[in-house]
């Protein structure tokens, strides 16, 4: 197998419901607009990466579980058309595929509940197993939509076969110190590097002493994204940051903006690029993705990236 980026994490699809109103519990409220939509952090970060590489780069590979439903078929399919290899993409018999239900209303206001389902099903084994052919310096991409154990054992067998493992802390969670000890680099944003560390991230100046922090408890290299001013990226040994500023686009909508970003962020890195460049091109592509609406939809192409000016 020749080098690649691994994306470990979920898949879901996301159910949304407008209405003028959110309902109240017990109310039923009519809506007016019915949107189905593949999401989840894990499937959004592989789509981002696929559609960022171009030919010659390393191949996408995204390890998942879905359920055994309509769901499930259409989401691989998809997976499929994106360019993703999806061989470690597994089907779970018994556990439906994950699904987010969203409401929201008109002023923009939403209220989710996410069904897991087969993404919490995701074993430690079946990872192994898809990383079982990995070279050394693959990239191996995790978010925290996948169980603890599961991302534990993957960030492991990562480092013991040398991949360079990266970790999007989100949704944001408290993690073990020998968990960020074996980690290439952390991505966090604001608020989950303020729940990681303990300290209020607002610029460059509180981002430094995050970062600093998070370099103390064994990470390698730590980017803490700042939405609309960009990503702070603190490289390993460097005692000195650096601020990579974002492009200045109109913001139409930000869902997956930090998905975008660390799908591009492992395409680069993967294709060798110096950790400032791989910032850079991060930041780029998640502009664009902030100035169309959607979650997957908003998601450039490296065509568009290559001739954008920005
Ligand atoms: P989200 O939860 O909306 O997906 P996030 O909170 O995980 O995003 P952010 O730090 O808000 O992550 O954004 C990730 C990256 O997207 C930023 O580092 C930046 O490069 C880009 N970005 C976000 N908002 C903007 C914006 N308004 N203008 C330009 N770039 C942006």
């Amino acid at each position: 197998m020749a080098m690649s980026v691994f994306v470990v994490g979920s898949s879901n699809t996301d159910m949304v419901v407008k209405a003028h109103k959110l309902p109240a519990p017990g109310e039923t409220v009519m809506g007016d607009l019915f949107l189905m939509n593949p999401g989840g952090k894990g499937a959004n970060q592989a789509v981002a990466a696929a559609r960022l590489s171009e030919p010659g780069s390393p191949a996408i590979r995204f390890v998942a579980k879905v359920g055994n439903d309509v769901f499930g078929h259409q989401a691989v399919e998809q997976f499929r058309q994106e360019g993703i290899d999806s061989t470690h993409v597994l089907t779970d018999p018994q556990h439906p595929s994950g699904v987010a239900l969203i409401n929201v209303d008109a002023k923009g206001e939403n209220c989710i509940a996410v069904a897991p389902g087969a993404n919490h099903q995701l074993r430690p084994a079946e990872v192994l197993d898809a990383l079982e052919q990995a070279p050394a310096g693959s990239l191996l991409l995790l978010q925290l939509e996948s169980p603890l154990p599961t991302v534990e054992a993957a960030v492991r067998a990562g480092r013991e076969r040398g991949l360079r493992v990266v970790l999007n802390p989100a949704p944001a969670q408290l993690l073990p110190a020998d968990l960020l000890a074996q980690l290439f680099m952390i991505t966090p944003n604001e608020s989950e590097a303020e729940l990681l560390t303990g300290m209020r991230v607002t610029d460059m100046a509180s981002a430094h002493r995050a970062a600093t922090y998070l370099q103390q408890a064994g990470v390698a290299n730590v980017v803490i994204t700042l939405g609309s001013k960009g990503a702070y990226l603190l490289e390993a040994d460097a005692t000195e940051g650096q601020l990579i500023a974002a492009a200045p686009v109109t913001a139409l909508d930000t869902t997956a903006a930090g998905d975008c970003f660390n799908g591009a962020l492992v395409v680069a890195l993967a294709e060798a690029s110096p950790l400032p460049d791989a910032v850079a091109f991060a930041c780029r592509a998640a502009a664009i993705s902030v100035t169309r609406m959607g979650a997957q939809a908003s998601l450039p192409y490296r065509k568009e990236l290559n001739e954008l000016p920005l």
